[in-house]
């Protein structure tokens, strides 16, 4: 029976109501009275300064996925736009990801990692070569890490994870510093949750791949990923542990997109009524070739078209919730995403073990094939261009404002007043420190069109004042 409040994964994620959901969602798709109905109930209520959204169920969600009427489509991202607009303003955060070990006993058929794989060369990186890579990705400008390691308790036990978290925050060279690290490990016990929070991590991340148990269970054939009731209660276990961010992502194409895309709000609807804070970032991946991983094995693939209408309702039912697309897709797909409602994006990201310290991108241990290819430089200056800010702003982790701390400023729309000045600041040490001539005369022209957007006039003014501290090289500053 489904129970959004249970903590055992199969009455959270509740397979029949998932199937009522879907026979719903297609008695209604045509319901033009509902669906304006769904509409208006999403639509952003403007009070004042503040602006509160509802978000939407994952049952009057799916019923917009469903209905394929191409003026419905329109008015969906209209509102998707509008959405992202009175939530995240035009900043964009970016972050990279470092692969730190590729050893793996899970036997995922749909990564190059899995255990059967022989011909891929196993590595992990030492703490000497964490502190290179952290060097490396420190000289491009990024200041928000997401760590990724196979599950191995032989080679990556949690004591190893630990240490690399402890080696990045430790590094800072010439002015850079990593100044959040998110986690994306295997599923673990509520003791380990513990072990990662006292390190300071930012988000704990992990993707449920499908919430499908079937397909579960044959795309997780062997190893302790195979456990789908572990996995799915692996969120609950980090929010016990007092994690508060938390990051969900179903990988599309490996069951029916429309599942996994009840599944995916059912999942961050139960954390939010169980522990007071939803998921704080979805990511939405798509299976890509690596390796020996042949994406059109996969018979659930989803088109563009889908994709974007699936970003869109996510902005519209959890408006709170950043999401992330990574170089996985194309530019051009990352800008359609961008526009519709992703928040976070990774920018000249290497998926393979290491390889920021190589000339060229290594591919022999890459963890998926990268389409989107540009230096850091190239996407914040293809950002700038399409009228973004880019940010490498961390302030909230650095505030302690996470969990329903973060989500209280952010329902009211408040969260703004911290970001757009935060975008702009970080923006100008990433100029100063990092960028080429031709990005830096782009972006500071683009700072001082934005600084005027800022309302309150006191962050206004005392906003240009860190800006002049920062061309004098003092840095970290915040709101
Ligand atoms: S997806 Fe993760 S757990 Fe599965 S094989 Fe790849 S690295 Fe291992
Ligand atoms: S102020 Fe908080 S929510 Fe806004 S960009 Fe910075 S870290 Fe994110």
């Amino acid at each position: 029976m489904y129970n959004i409040k249970s903590t055992k994964a199969d009455e959270f994620i509740n397979h029949q109501e998932i199937l009522d959901t879907l026979k719903y969602a297609d008695e209604n798709k045509n319901n033009l009275e509902l669906i304006n109905k769904i509409l208006d109930k999403a639509r952003p209520k403007y009070l004042g300064d503040e602006v509160h959204c509802e978000g939407l169920s994952y049952r009057d969600a799916s019923v917009l996925l469903a209905n394929d009427d191409k003026e419905i489509e329109k008015k969906i991202f209209d509102l998707a736009r509008e959405i992202k607009k009175a939530f995240y303003g035009d900043r964009i955060v970016i972050f990279a990801p470092l692969y730190l070990s590729n050893y793996c006993v899970n036997g995922c058929v749909y990564c190059p990692y899995h255990y059967q794989n022989s011909t891929i060369p196993r590595k992990k990186l030492t703490l000497e070569e964490v502190k290179k890579e952290t060097i490396a990705l420190q000289d491009m400008g990024h200041k928000r890490l997401a760590i990724e390691a196979g599950e191995d308790p032989v080679n990556n036990p949690i004591e190893y994870i630990l240490d690399c978290i402890k080696t990045i925050y430790s590094i800072h060279h010439k002015n850079g510093a990593i100044r959040r690290v998110n986690v994306n490990i295997a599923a673990t016990t509520i003791e380990n949750y513990k072990k990662l929070k006292e390190a300071g991590i930012g988000t704990y991340i992990l993707f449920q791949e499908t919430y499908n148990k079937e397909a579960y269970k044959n795309l997780h054939p062997k190893g302790p990923k195979s456990n789908y009731e572990y996995h799915t209660e692996a969120m609950d276990r980090a929010m016990q542990a007092g994690i508060d961010d938390v990051g969900l992502g179903v990988l599309f194409g490996l069951d029916r997109y429309r599942y996994e895309f009840a599944g995916l709000l059912m999942h961050t609807q139960h954390l939010e009524a169980t522990y007071g804070a939803g998921a704080h970032t979805i990511s939405v991946p798509r299976v890509k070739n690596a390796d020996d991983i042949d994406k059109d094995s996969f018979k659930n693939g989803i088109s563009d078209e889908i994709f974007y209408k699936i970003i869109a309702l996510i902005r519209i039912a959890v408006p709170y919730t950043g999401i992330i697309i990574s170089t996985r897709e194309s530019a051009e797909v990352r800008k359609k995403a961008l526009e519709l409602g992703v928040s976070q994006i990774s920018g000249a990201s290497r998926t393979s073990v290491g390889g920021y310290c190589e000339e060229s991108r290594p591919k022999d241990t890459e963890q998926f094939d990268v389409s989107d290819e540009r230096t850091l430089d190239e996407v914040v200056c293809w950002l700038m261009e399409l009228g973004y800010i880019p940010s490498f702003c961390t302030a909230c982790y650095a505030s302690g404002r996470t969990g329903d701390r973060f989500m209280s400023l952010c329902k009211t729309g408040q969260i703004q007043n911290c970001c757009q000045p935060n975008a702009i600041m970080t923006l100008k040490e990433y100029l100063e420190d990092y960028a080429t001539d031709s990005t830096k005369k782009v972006g500071d022209e683009l700072i001082k069109r934005e600084i005027n957007k800022i309302k309150n006039e006191k962050i206004k003014s005392l906003t240009k004042e860190n800006l002049k501290k920062i061309e004098n090289n003092e840095r970290n500053f915040r709101f």
